[in-house]
């Protein structure tokens, strides 16, 4: 890996920096010491890409859409306040969670099945805003000898090997000793766990959380690990000492009782998230059956059930065992989704646009809803509306991948052969295949018909191939 060889004179150009003269160019400004917040958004976002091609995620709209609410919502009450975040909810059982810089933020869906409540989850949501809000990945770096991005980009694979879990094989390619060795003695330091702790204490406290969550967190993993050889990945980055729990302990105690622990919409999603990660299929449903037979008022176990016949094909079975919720909770947004789901899978579209026209109105920018509404529309064989849905909402999200790929497969079937190209462009370059985007956009290009579309083309080359030469001045 090159990481520290001096070839930063391109970088300088493409990061709009004036030249200096000689020698190595500065990159950061004066009021944040080495590398600027402009930077690290830039750079954050460069990496997620490369992120992003290396690691399977999740692609369930409802869990997606739950993660990030809720991030958006306890930093409300953080200190961040670059709020422009990005999300990557990552398909592994793992305890994990990180955050890097330029308001990158990752979960496992392991972490629901590890946070037993709400505010378990939240407070590790709030410790990784800590290490935004008080950016401790620039920080580190300036503790260092002035090392500048390099530096930052070897951190970053640091936390590519964490977030991938060390069995991945193509991951290890990427990863270096040295990264990971820098990853612990900066962003993951003694002080800076400490200082993201008692940060994410003081927000989960003003978000309504009972901050003791975190110590209680803490005590259950450290009880659970205790004789583990291979600890979760979060205990490694994040190792559990006892001051570090008692530290945590002592400062959750002072806060007044009666702030939130759990909810019920929590548990629902982690009842979701559980079947994603089933080994044996029918093990998890079976389960959520036994707590049902227990007891017949555990609405989790019975919307658990529910998607797990869904899942199974067993429409009619599911049918009866929602029914109950929704009876209770007609307003409730999970249930009406599963029943929306039910009814499209089982036949029943007639029903299905009934109730997805009352949530659109209820929820109009609703991923899940949204999403909900384009599978509905392609099953009944309208392209057009289809197309219009997912066109709005891939420019509402247009740094995800999932979206435009939708988008590219839509416009292919209504006949726009240059919307397909660029479509699979924005696709690629999201998911780190730069060369794979220059490709398609090539095609755009030779198709287009207006001097403005192949200006506009042009410009959106010219942007993803700085993008490219970054990535590979920095990573490879
Ligand atoms: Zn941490």
């Amino acid at each position: 890996m090159k990481l520290f060889r001096p070839t930063l004179l391109s970088l300088a150009c493409l990061l709009v920096l004036p030249a200096p003269a000689s020698d190595l160019p500065s990159l950061g400004d004066s009021s944040s010491g080495v590398v600027s917040p402009g930077q690290e958004h830039m750079l954050g976002r460069a990496w997620l890409s490369m992120l992003r091609g290396q690691v399977q995620t999740l692609s369930d709209p409802l869990l997606k859409d739950y993660v990030e609410s809720t991030i958006y919502r306890l930093a409300e009450t953080s200190q961040v306040e670059d709020r422009r975040f990005e999300f990557i909810l990552m398909n592994s059982p793992e305890l994990n969670a990180f955050a890097a810089p330029g308001g990158i933020i990752g979960i496992n869906g392991g972490l629901f099945l590890h946070a037993e409540t709400e505010a378990e989850y939240a407070s590790v949501l709030a410790h990784e805003l800590a290490h935004l809000s008080q950016r401790h990945f620039a920080r580190g770096i300036e503790e260092q000898q002035r090392m500048q991005l390099p530096m930052m980009a070897a951190l970053l694979l640091g936390v590519v090997a964490a977030a991938a879990g060390a069995g991945d094989a193509g991951m290890a390619a990427i990863t270096s000793s040295q990264a990971a060795a820098y990853q612990s003695q900066t962003a993951f330091s003694r002080q800076n766990e400490q200082e993201a702790d008692r940060v994410g204490l003081l927000n989960l406290e003003r978000a309504g959380y009972d901050p003791r969550a975190m110590p209680a967190m803490f005590e259950r993993l450290v009880r659970e690990y205790r004789f583990d050889q291979k600890p979760p990945e979060f205990l490694l980055t994040h190792p559990l000492t006892e001051s570090r729990i008692a530290d945590t302990r002592n400062r959750a105690d002072q806060a007044p009782a009666g702030g939130k622990e759990n909810s019920l919409r929590y548990q629902l999603i982690s009842a979701r998230m559980k079947l994603q990660f089933e080994n044996t299929p029918g093990l998890v449903a079976k389960e959520f059956q036994a707590r049902l037979s227990d007891n017949p008022k555990d609405d989790v176990a019975r919307y658990g059930l529910t998607i797990a016949q869904i899942k199974a094909g067993q429409f009619e079975t599911a049918r009866s065992t929602l029914a109950p919720l929704l009876a209770k909770a007609p307003g409730e947004l999970i249930y009406n989704l599963a029943q929306t789901e039910l009814d499209i899978d089982s036949n029943h579209p007639g029903q299905a646009s009934e109730r997805l026209k009352r949530l659109l109105q209820l929820y109009p920018t609703s991923l899940p809803v949204q999403q909900m509404q384009v599978d509905l529309l392609l099953k009944q064989g309208n392209l057009e509306a289809a197309s219009r849905l997912l066109e709005d909402m891939v420019s509402q999200r247009s740094t995800d991948p999932g979206i435009w790929y939708q988008v590219a497969e839509i416009r292919g079937q209504t006949g726009n052969l240059t919307g397909v190209y660029q479509a699979r462009a924005e696709y690629f370059a999201l998911v780190g295949r730069y060369e794979d985007a220059f490709q398609q956009l090539d095609y755009a290009k030779r198709r287009s018909t207006s001097f403005q579309e192949g200006a506009r083309l042009d410009a959106r080359l010219k942007e993803l191939q700085n993008e490219k030469r970054m990535i590979d001045e920095l990573f490879n």
